[in-house]
This record gives structure tokens, sequence and C-alpha cells, in this order.
């Protein structure tokens, strides 16, 4: 089984459950919103996280050698 984020045409949200995602391909016409009652169904687009606690990326140096972090990189002016 397979839970699927859905919304509608009017933007409501939902999920649904699908035996697979042939399943899906095949009920998504046929597919209702249940607060507004329209067709129109398609996947929800996930969201990629943002933020959060990633730590962030290191700040690039001119040469890329741990030399270069430190303060003696042979190719910084
Ligand atoms: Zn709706």
């Amino acid at each position: 089984m397979i839970r699927y984020a859905l919304r509608c045409g009017n933007g409501h949200e939902f999920d649904e459950w699908f035996a697979s995602m042939a399943d899906y391909d095949h009920r998504q016409s046929e597919l209702t919103c249940p607060e507004c009652g329209s067709g129109g169904i398609e996947k929800a687009i996930m969201a990629p996280r943002l933020g959060g606690n990633s730590a962030p990326e290191p700040a690039a140096t001119p040469c890329g050698l741990p030399a270069c972090a430190s303060g003696q990189c042979a190719f910084a002016d």
C-alpha cells in the first residue's frame, strides 16, 4: 500500500491509500476531494525540507586545500 498526499484544484489537501502506483494511475481520474467534491485530483508536491538544524556549508576556500582554510594557502594573495 502506498499513501499519497493529494490536492484538489481548490487547494484542499488530503491523503489516500493506493495499492500501487498503477492503482493511483487507474483511479486518479475518478478521485474527488472529500472537502469540496471536485475532481482534478493530483498528487501534492512534497515540499523539500528547508532550513532546520542542518549545518551550514563550510565556506569555500580559494584552492580547497586544508592549509588554505588555515590561512596558509600558497595560492591566496
Ligand atoms: Zn477540494
